[in-house]
């Protein structure tokens, strides 16, 4: 009922040259994604109906939730841009902002990156700076502010050259868990709420921000829901729309979205009731660990799925960290509200923590859960703090008797064959 046809885009031409952007080059990228999309999604059978709707805001990804953006600036609200799972949204939500999030996941901002950047620099950052610098996304322009944090040190130092470009707000993330760092973090989201406050001259109130812990809890609560339905051995959903899904979350408008996925869910309820799989008996299950897979990064799920394999969880930023755990709604003063939200926010296990073996722990608990028949650890090129901790992950994982397979990759295509062959050898090691 969405689908006017899959990437017929409505023009936008106009809205993208209001927002500044380099027109010639932005057709060039919205030329390759409709491919991309079609060989990677559209090609896989049995697809759950309710797919439409996603399939519908990708194939808009610039223009419909753009427009959206666009209008509430022009009803006087604010849109603020985040790059990490550690943001509350919460807060900008409470102050009727609207929170969207920046990651890049396409090699086509890499060199506009790669510019300002040195080259040994992750993938993520460099698109994401790309992206900004070469005017080539209509959501890098339209937020009136970034938010970044201190995760790791290339995020650290691209703050500085985009804040040059556009107002950005950095939030100091702790490095460790103990409980001073716990209430460090609280205080820098009061920090946050105080600047979001300044931004949109709105205050956030203890009655604003309890709808927001609300709004977002309510959409961890349809991820977790969907997430649930793929420990069934018959899997109604492939693990790359599930991706698609997790990576819509960042962007999509948080009541609608939450919504969709629940309608989601109640078809693949259904499927599951009536034993429907999308893959054949045998299927091997992977639970997929390490960094973030922004949109549109498909290439490991479409490799595993077009190989033998099926993604059946992802304990990674686009995965369980972005749902797990909620936060605290019975707090009814800010000081509570916050402080539910610091430790909340503080459980996430990301590798830029020193230690950080909850993530292990998290891992071999999912993997258990989800009865995965092995465990892909994939890291973008360059990202240090996953591929020094992947050592440790993989060691424990081996301990445990589970099967684990490394790999470190880009946003190119030139590693892809030879990726191909280590999955594909992987799967079939796990077939004995
Ligand atoms: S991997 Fe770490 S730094 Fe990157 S988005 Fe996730 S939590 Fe943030
Ligand atoms: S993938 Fe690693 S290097 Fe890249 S932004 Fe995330 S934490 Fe930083």
């Amino acid at each position: 009922m969405f689908l006017r046809g899959i990437f017929e885009m409505a023009d936008y031409h106009k809205m993208w040259e209001d927002l500044g952007m380099d027109l010639e080059t932005h057709d060039q990228l919205c030329e390759v994604l409709p491919q991309a999309f079609g060989d990677v999604y559209l090609s896989q059978e049995n697809r759950p109906e309710s797919m439409d709707y996603y399939d519908f805001v990708v194939s808009e990804i610039h223009g419909v939730r753009p427009a959206e953006l666009v209008e509430h600036q022009k009803n006087g609200g604010k849109v603020f841009g985040t790059f990490c799972v550690y943001v509350p949204d919460e807060i900008v939500f409470a102050a009727k902002a609207i929170a969207t999030g920046l990651c890049g996941g396409s090699q086509f901002w890499v060199p506009g990156g790669e510019k300002v950047l040195p080259s040994n620099t992750c993938p993520l950052i460099k698109a994401s700076v790309g992206a900004r610098l070469d005017r080539t996304c209509p959501f890098f322009r339209i937020a009136d502010m970034y938010v970044g944090e201190t995760t790791c040190d290339g995020k650290k130092k691209a703050w500085e050259i985009l804040a040059e470009d556009v107002p950005v707000h950095v939030m100091d993330l702790p490095q460790m868990k103990r409980e001073k760092d716990i209430k460090a973090w609280a205080e820098e989201i009061k920090d946050f709420k105080k600047v979001v406050e300044e931004v949109t001259g709105n205050e956030v109130t203890a009655e604003s921000l309890g709808e927001s812990i609300k709004l977002i809890n309510d959409k961890r609560r349809a991820l977790k829901r969907l997430y649930e339905l793929r420990k069934n051995e018959k899997l109604p959903i492939s693990g790359k729309d599930v991706l698609l899904i997790s990576q819509i979350a960042f962007y999509d408008d948080p009541t609608r979205f939450t919504q969709m996925t629940n309608k989601l869910c109640d078809e693949l309820e259904k499927r599951v009731e009536e034993g429907v799989s999308v893959f054949p008996e045998g299927t091997k299950r992977i639970l997929l660990t390490g960094t973030p897979l922004a949109i549109p990064n498909w290439k490991i799920h479409n490799i595993i799925e077009t190989s033998g394999g099926a993604v059946v969880c992802e304990e990674m930023c686009t995965g369980a960290r972005y749902f797990e755990n909620l936060v605290d709604e019975t707090q009814t003063d800010l000081d509570g509200q916050i402080d539910a939200l610091a430790n909340r926010y503080m459980g996430i296990n990301c590798a830029c923590f020193t230690p950080n073996r909850a993530r292990i722990d998290d891992i071999i608990r999912y993997a258990k859960e989800y009865n995965v028949d092995g465990v892909i650890d994939v890291n973008l090129k360059f990202c240090s703090t996953y591929d020094v901790e992947g050592f440790l992950v993989e060691r424990e994982l081996k301990k445990a008797g589970i099967p684990v397979l490394g790999i470190e990759t880009d946003y190119t295509d030139s590693d892809a064959q030879q990726m191909r062959t280590r999955v594909s050898a992987f799967i079939e090691m796990l077939e004995k």
